[in-house]
């Protein structure tokens, strides 16, 4: 069966691409807090990968040193074949292809929905500002928040403010999507509306890497499940296998209290 047809859910050594993200023994201190320790995994194109963790585990500073917002101390993490740059165009450019979005939505508040969509295609893909609305309002549409384009971030919902952060991040076309708890600032009522956006990309075949706590997603969408603690990947399997059969005590103890 060729890679990009197989099951998610088969096996983790079923893979969809070709590695889009290699992390590589990666190192990270916040002075004596060994915050990263010998991180390795590969995210491979189209591929959805949920990272689980308690509080504390070095699941943001990962997303973080991703893409670059955090420097790591040693090892390497390569996009789509570079090795991170530490500035300048070329981590412009890195930050252009990795989508990234937070618990906290980060819309621009003095901008509107639409121009929060546009700015980046504008400025830093040069994009003229007809195409950027129509490409803008195409992924509102997909997005399902359209009707709100002209209003301001505070005028929406926390779940449509999250549904445009999405959508922004879309439009720079990223060949990977960061999530950090991107429902977990919600009210339950719209967390939801978010998942159901997160499922559609996943299943559309957005290479994503998703810290989240909401197991019913990543049973639904991920190929696999990074479950950290002190900064360590303790263990790696595809869904199913590690909610129902967790391996270590430190996983089973943190399913004990999340499920
Ligand atoms: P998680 O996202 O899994 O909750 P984080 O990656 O945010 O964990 O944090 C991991 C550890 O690193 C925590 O102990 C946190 O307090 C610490 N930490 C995070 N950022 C910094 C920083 N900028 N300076 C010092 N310590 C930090
Ligand atoms: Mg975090």
């Amino acid at each position: 069966m060729p890679a990009d047809t197989a099951p998610r859910t088969s096996n983790i050594s079923v893979r969809r691409g070709e590695p889009l993200v290699v992390i590589d023994h990666v190192e990270k201190y916040f002075g004596d807090l060994h915050v990263l320790n010998d991180i390795n995994t590969v995210v491979n194109r189209g591929e959805v990968v949920v990272v689980i963790g308690p509080s504390g585990s070095g699941k943001s500073t990962l997303c973080r040193a991703i893409n670059r917002l955090e420097t790591i101390d040693s090892g390497a993490i390569t996009i789509d074949g570079d090795v991170l740059p530490e500035e300048g165009a070329a981590l412009a450019k890195l930050r252009a292809d990795v989508g990234m979005v937070f618990q906290s939505f980060n819309l621009f508040a003095h901008k509107t929905v639409l121009e929060n969509v546009t700015l980046a295609p504008i400025r830093v893909k040069r994009m003229s500002r007809k195409d950027a609305e129509a490409k803008a309002m195409e992924l509102l549409e997909r997005v399902g928040v359209a009707d709100q384009a002209k209003k301001m971030p505070a005028q929406l919902s926390g779940g449509q403010q999250q549904r445009v952060a999405i959508a922004r991040s879309l439009a720079m076309n990223p060949k990977l999507i960061l999530m950090d708890e991107p429902t977990s600032a919600l009210d339950p009522e719209m967390i939801n509306e978010v998942l159901d956006v997160m499922v559609e990309l996943a299943e559309e075949g957005m290479t994503m890497i998703v810290v989240t706590h909401e197991m019913g997603f990543a049973r639904k969408a991920a190929d696999r499940v990074l479950f950290m603690a002190d900064g360590a990947i303790v263990e790696e399997a595809v869904p199913a296998e590690f909610f129902d059969h967790p391996k270590t005590d430190r996983a089973k103890d943190f399913l004990s209290k999340i499920l």
